[in-house]
């Protein structure tokens, strides 16, 4: 299957129904009205690599200490939802799970994203593995792909381990990322790693 905005809208839709309780209203309101098509760019690899580059040099290097010319797709930092966008690079390569990661970032608290990210360390490897471990949650197929493609599985594990040793873990990390109500996390083991979106 195709990079489409349709499957954007899916992924979209998939995300919002299964964490409706949760995300706050205005947040919720915001998604649905933009819908795919305005939260959404996808973009050839050089087009999208203009606003890569860009939003490297205004923001992710500023965290970072390592360099990344580019990557499949990511969120810009833009507290306001009505603001975020989502770009994604189609170069043939990036495949249509990827949407579905990226609109769990999108959904995030900025408490979250962009600020517990920016605090770079650990942090960023924390970041992608509560947001792996969120994707996984909406399909299964999703789930499954993302294993084989070996998608921030290190993440993934360690983030699943850490919920699993206390019943009210998930719950809470839930709260954090998408109402923005912090938890100590830092428990949870990981790697500093340059910026991964
Ligand atoms: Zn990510």
């Amino acid at each position: 299957m195709p990079l489409t905005y349709s499957r954007a809208q899916t992924a979209l839709d998939r995300a919002l129904d299964r964490f409706q309780l949760i995300l706050p209203y205005h947040m919720v309101q915001t998604a649905k009205k933009r819908g795919a098509k305005d939260i959404f760019e996808i973009l050839p690899a050089v087009d999208f690599q203009k606003f890569f580059d860009l939003y490297w040099n205004s923001f992710f290097k500023l965290h970072f200490s390592g360099v990344v010319t580019t990557c499949p797709a990511f969120v810009t930092p833009d507290q306001d939802p009505g603001k975020r966008k989502i770009y994604v690079k189609d170069d043939g390569v990036t495949k249509p799970n990827t949407l579905d990661h990226e609109v769990i970032h999108y959904l995030q608290h900025p408490n979250f994203y962009p600020k517990f990210y920016e605090v770079a360390g650990h942090n960023p490897f924390i970041l992608e593995g509560v947001t792996e471990y969120f994707t996984r949650e909406l399909d299964s197929e999703v789930a499954k792909e993302r294993v084989l493609d070996k998608k921030y599985q290190p993440n993934f594990l360690q983030v699943e381990s850490w919920t699993k040793a206390d019943a009210s873990r998930r719950d809470a990390m839930v709260a954090y990322c998408f109402q923005g109500e912090k938890v100590d996390m830092t428990t949870i083991s990981g790697v500093a790693m340059p910026v991964g979106m």
